[in-house]
């Protein structure tokens, strides 16, 4: 009787311990609500990034949109693919975005070939930046997010002056082969998940129209959560 008067106590003592615990939780859960009223500066934050442009059709509609819904994003271009498209890279400046440096080339053999070869690369492509918009470029993200060198790498970087800016979120859209753009939308959704701030790579290159379709959806998935908009 005494043996089995024991383990019933500690069920008893157990399912109460389980219930107070639930009923706090209950009863923490206003206080949690608040989090919406936060000051603006505690807002969750998310930074849309566009790697591998510009393009003229894919750039162009990432800006339609984005200039649509309010929303400044950060573009790593290709300084070679500006070639003949200075108008579509001083467009993305002139409507409040920030323009950064990814690579003259994007080929990867030569950009990685010594330090030498990977600030040249740099600032080719800072130079066709500043020529064209006039602007001096102050983030950089490395050509298919870098090599295992990147610390030492980003150390030469930073001392050109440039911030390294690497991401935590994908749409898919160079991971996914031919994803549409609903895989793109909820492989954004999926891979941001419980991320503050989200840094989100996405590709405006030629052949990214699937990019460019998803963004109206992906804009209208973070704002509805109260995430704010922000470029470097
Ligand atoms: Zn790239």
């Amino acid at each position: 009787m005494q043996k089995r008067f024991i383990p019933l106590a500690v069920l008893i003592a157990a399912v109460l311990a389980l219930l107070l615990h639930l009923g706090m939780h209950a009863a923490a859960t206003p206080v949690f609500s608040y989090a919406k009223e936060r000051p603006a500066t505690e807002e969750r934050r998310i930074y849309l990034t566009f790697d591998d442009g510009p393009s003229t059709a894919v750039t162009n509609r990432v800006l339609d949109t984005l200039r649509r819904e309010g929303v400044h994003a950060t573009f790593f271009i290709v300084s070679d693919r500006a070639h003949g498209r200075e108008e579509t890279l001083r467009r993305i400046v002139r409507e409040g975005h920030t323009v950064g440096v990814h690579s003259a080339t994007h080929r990867y053999d030569e950009i990685y070939a010594s330090d030498r070869a990977l600030v040249r690369d740099a600032e080719t492509c800072a130079a066709l930046i500043r020529r064209v918009t006039g602007v001096q470029p102050q983030v950089y993200r490395f050509p298919g997010g870098g090599t295992a060198d990147n610390g030492r790498r980003a150390a030469l970087l930073t001392k050109l002056g440039f911030r390294i800016v690497s991401w935590n979120a994908v749409c898919g859209d160079e991971e996914i082969a031919r994803a549409d753009a609903d895989t793109l939308y909820k492989t954004a959704v999926s891979t941001a998940a419980g991320k503050d701030p989200v840094v989100l790579l996405m590709h405006d290159s030629a052949g990214h129209a699937a990019t460019a379709e998803a963004l109206p959806r992906i804009i209208a998935h973070f704002r509805a959560r109260g995430y704010v908009f922000c470029a470097y």
